[in-house]
């Protein structure tokens, strides 16, 4: 899912594959796993999905948006690179549409199973379902209740449900897989290490025998992930669900080869983790020096995203501005109240 505000990284970290493989063809980045890259329709235009051999099959990660254009690229990758082999199962590291978009496509069309944490399976059919307070009503509401103005919200009641819409169907059983599970595929074991933060419970994939970590969104090394407060949950603390998590890939060996699903695979985990880690604290530190008058969170998105926004955009802009918010409210720094015309706003206590 699209991320935010890009970073511009020191040249620390090291890109052994700076040509991603073209639409409908495969890269080849360590034994047996390889590199699939699939447009996206938006200002971040692509994910990277994997596929790693299994004997005479083949397991994929994560699935990219349910569009034609995905499938039809799809196809040309069983037909030229798996020259028949089927998939034997089909993992999603979180359920954001480019992850787990074709995940009901792919299961059905091998009969593989879908392998997945509980917690994004189920946000998964709540948001194509609109059940469980995942509507596009609460969304309004939360919104406005944090500032986003008329002509803003507009936009929001227009959109509908976008998730079902890129998530044409979703498989109705899975397995589930948990922190610290192990995943033979191959002659690898993969360890699944959750984090959390940008989705409820974000499965990423290491592989100590290859020395390669499948991030995921957990760790890009462009653009910060996006973490963002959702209206089903408006006291939650994701930056400090997020900022916790990624400790924990900064304990894997440094030389780790990370595939992220943005961006280009890289070496150097650790230091991409410390300037995640400073990232957030210098928006942070701004955020504090905005509400020294109380401040709604759609007063303060340009704080942290200086440029025009679409609908889509405000989306993820919103609740990452409100993760940093509630970050600090939870650390004392600010203090949050309801004003008497229904909005919430944040001052310096
Ligand atoms: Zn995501």
């Amino acid at each position: 899912m699209p991320h935010s505000e890009a970073m511009t990284p020191e040249q620390v970290l090291d890109y052994p594959f700076p040509n991603p493989p073209a639409g409908g063809s495969v890269l080849e980045v360590a034994p047996g796993v390889n590199w699939v890259r699939m447009p996206l329709p938006f200002a971040l235009n692509h994910i990277n999905l994997w596929v790693l051999d299994d004997g005479d099959a083949a397991v994929i990660v994560d699935s990219g948006l349910g569009t034609i254009q995905t499938r039809e690229l799809w196809e040309q990758v069983f037909a030229d690179e798996l020259k028949g082999r089927a998939a034997n199962r089909v993992i999603a590291t979180h359920c954001h549409p480019d992850h787990a978009g074709l995940a009901g496509w792919l299961t059905r069309k091998f009969n593989a199973p879908l392998l997945m944490s509980q917690a994004d399976y189920l946000t998964a059919h709540a948001w194509r379902d609109e059940a469980a307070g995942y509507t596009n009503d609460n969304l309004v509401a939360f919104l406005r209740e944090n500032g986003l103005d008329e002509a803003r919200l507009q936009g929001f009641r227009e959109r509908g449900n976008h998730y079902r819409r890129v998530v044409p169907d979703f498989p109705s059983r899975y397995h589930r897989i948990r922190d610290g599970d192990e995943i033979g595929i191959g002659a690898n074991r993969w360890r699944v290490i959750m984090g959390y933060g940008h989705a409820p419970e974000h499965a990423a994939l290491y592989s100590e025998s290859l020395g390669v970590l499948i991030s995921g969104d957990m760790v890009l090394p462009k653009i910060s992930t996006n973490v963002a407060v959702t209206s089903v949950d408006p006291d939650a603390n994701p930056l400090g669900l997020f900022l916790d998590s990624i400790v924990n890939y900064a304990r894997l060996p440094a030389d780790t080869l990370v595939l992220p699903s943005h961006g280009l695979p890289f070496r150097g985990l650790r230091e991409r983790v410390e300037q995640l880690v400073e990232h957030h604290r210098l928006r942070l530190a701004e955020l504090e020096e905005a509400c020294v008058e109380p401040k709604a969170a759609a007063d303060v998105i340009g704080t942290l995203f200086r440029r025009e926004l679409d609908t889509h955009q405000t989306f993820f802009a919103m609740g990452e501005t409100l993760a940093h918010l509630n970050y600090l409210v939870r650390n004392g720094t600010l203090a949050r109240r309801r004003d008497a015309d229904g909005v919430v706003r944040h001052a310096r206590t």
